[in-house]
């Protein structure tokens, strides 16, 4: 038995697939490299450069590689480009996703598990939010996710296919053995920029939006390790493995940090000075988004390894570091 992991090239896709070779899994990546990249795949994986809307090639890799999960972290992921371009993001988001699943149910995988998002929440108005609140997501981004949900709930009902949709908040950090990180070009994340900001990378950062109605005026974020969030996966494929049904659930600490603090720590933590200015707000950015993730933590025994700030901001900037001396050396 083997997984395929969709996306296995990008940030969190590639830390799955690490997750899954240390525990001794066989893995096939499947990633078309337009914004992933290989040098952060694990060499014990096989990659597979290809678009999961080539159907004829994924039904090829189930068969030959006798896939029993799919995890799928192939998207595009930014909320600001998804509001300028919707039709991009219901293409590659919602319509590829309903190819994937058409492909599963039609090969007979048992399992999929799906990188959802707290933006199917949007301004949820519960604090932290459970997942019974109302789905309500402000973006085309949140949107194509909810809708890749809610097909796989009735492609759960009618084919019988076992599903875990794992609503993720705020993701920031990097494998703690330095195996991979984000390493997105342009990358819009508070952490990610921040890291690039004290080495330099960036002239300087803003924070937006410093009038919000929260202690220091900066928005709050629920901010999880990658390898914490990985380990969420992991204990839903075992989930899903056991036959205890389907999971729909956030991924998050339960806890917030404002804009403010996230960069006190990267400023206290890596020891250099951050160049930073107060902005406006960025468009569509909610106050506060934080996971109550007690269903997660009840249905699958997950506990987190990792959850401290400036453990997070550590790693993002080894990660960073290394990227610097990879591209140095060319
Ligand atoms: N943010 C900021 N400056 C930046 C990038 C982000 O102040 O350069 C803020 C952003 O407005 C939000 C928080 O940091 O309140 C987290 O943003 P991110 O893009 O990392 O994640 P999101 O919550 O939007 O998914």
């Amino acid at each position: 038995m083997s997984v395929l992991v969709t996306g296995g090239a990008g940030y969190i896709g590639s830390h799955m697939v690490l997750g899954l070779i240390d525990r001794g899994e066989e893995v096939i990546v499947l990633d078309n490299l337009s914004t992933g990249h290989a040098f952060c795949v694990s060499p014990h994986a096989h990659l597979v450069e290809g678009d999961i809307g080539d159907t004829a090639l994924v039904e090829r890799l189930i068969g030959e590689h006798k896939i029993d999960a799919i995890a799928h972290f192939a998207a595009s992921l930014l909320v600001g480009e998804s509001v300028r371009e919707p039709l991009l993001y219901y293409a590659n988001n919602t319509a590829r996703t309903r190819d994937l699943i058409e492909v599963a149910v039609r090969a007979g995988v048992p399992h999929f598990i799906f990188s959802s998002t707290a933006a199917v929440y949007g301004m949820a108005g519960q604090e932290p939010v459970r997942e019974d609140a109302r789905l309500n997501p402000m973006s085309p981004y949140g949107r194509s996710k909810l809708m890749s949900e809610i097909m796989l709930e009735d492609a759960s009902s009618a084919h019988g296919l076992g599903y875990a949709a794992l609503r993720y908040f705020n993701v920031a950090g990097a494998d703690p053995q330095g195996r991979s990180g984000e390493s997105t070009f342009n990358s819009t994340h508070l952490v990610k920029i921040a890291v690039e900001t004290v080495l330099n990378k960036r002239p300087g950062m803003q924070i937006f939006g410093t009038d919000y109605p929260t202690p220091d005026g900066t928005a709050i974020r629920d901010y999880i390790h990658v390898s914490d969030l990985i380990d969420a996966h992991i204990a839903a494929l075992d989930h899903l493995r056991a036959g205890k049904g389907n999971l729909t659930a956030n991924v998050g600490y339960g806890r917030g940090f404002s804009v403010r603090e996230v960069l006190d720590v990267v400023q206290s933590t890596t020891g250099l000075p951050l160049n930073v200015t107060e902005g406006p707000r960025r468009a569509g950015d909610p106050p506060s988004i934080v996971a109550d993730s007690d269903h997660l933590r009840q249905m699958t025994g997950w506990t987190p390894r990792y959850d401290d700030l400036p453990l997070i901001a550590t790693h993002a900037f080894e990660w960073e570091k290394h990227l610097s001396r990879r591209n140095h050396q060319g």
